[in-house]
């Protein structure tokens, strides 16, 4: 990172745990080291166990939601957690538009414009917003990364008036290097983010590219986690096996 922006580790605990797997992971990170000044933590856990996080995580973790409804109110919407209710509980962040997510489990996923529109509906609640975006392998073989990524910050830049970039985070999360171990080079990371910033430059603002965290995503761990948080446009990580165990607070500890 380089200048005001403060380091941001997410860590993605997706479907994992029980409830008493998760009491004994909180349990591991709550004995462990001192978060730097400089970093600011949150934790996204399933539905289910946010209160148990809300009640026993450590204070220095921020806990979030890994997904919300678009929708902005109660009602009939069978199995949604509205952003709303996230709030209410304690949360402060949400992820939205998490590959896995948009890709849909080989259902029907969600297509950019939901995603934006989620996002949008979270900041409004009051939440933060970690927006995952990334190309898939193919993709990258031909070319057209920053395509992909810009096609999935559009719709987004259209919602958000440029003040209320201030409560996003861009996760840039090559597809390829999620749960795969293919982390993306420190150098090739930091091109599509120095790219990335580029596009929010040229399509919402200078101050707002100057100011937003980009966060990397793709089998970040301890052992590659500094050479990647060293890059000067990477602002931190978004973290997913790696989120399951102690070695998260070496990710932590990674940051320069
Ligand atoms: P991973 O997942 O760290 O297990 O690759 C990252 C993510 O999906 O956010």
């Amino acid at each position: 990172t380089v200048g005001e922006r403060k380091y941001l580790i997410g860590g993605n605990w997706k479907s994992n745990g029980t409830y008493d797997e998760n009491a004994e992971r909180i349990k591991v990170f709550n004995g462990l080291g001192p978060i730097p000044d400089n970093v600011e933590v949150v934790l996204c856990v399933p539905y289910l166990h946010i209160p148990l996080c809300l009640t026993s995580l450590r204070d220095d973790i921020e806990v979030g939601g890994q997904d919300c409804g678009s929708n902005v109110k109660d009602g009939a919407y069978t199995g949604e957690i509205g952003a709303h209710m996230l709030k209410d509980i304690g949360c402060t962040w949400v992820i939205v538009g998490h590959s896995e997510r948009r890709e849909g489990f080989g259902m029907a996923g969600e297509p950019e414009g939901l995603c934006a529109e989620k996002c949008k509906v979270a900041l409004d609640k009051g939440l933060k917003v970690m927006f995952a975006i990334g190309e898939k392998k193919e993709e990258r073989e031909s070319g057209v990364t920053m395509e992909v990524c810009a096609k999935q910050l559009e719709p987004l830049a259209k919602l958000l008036k440029p003040e209320e970039w201030a409560n996003v985070a861009i996760a840039y999360e090559p597809v390829w290097a999620i749960g795969t171990g293919l982390t993306a080079t420190p150098e090739m990371a930091q091109a599509t983010h120095a790219d990335i910033r580029k596009w929010m430059k040229d399509n919402v603002s200078e101050d707002v590219a100057k100011a937003i965290r980009i966060q990397y995503g793709g089998s970040m761990k301890g052992a590659n986690a500094e050479e990647l948080l060293k890059q000067p446009d990477i602002d931190g990580g978004l973290i997913g096996g790696a989120s399951l165990k102690d070695d998260f607070f070496n990710v932590i500890n990674g940051v320069p």
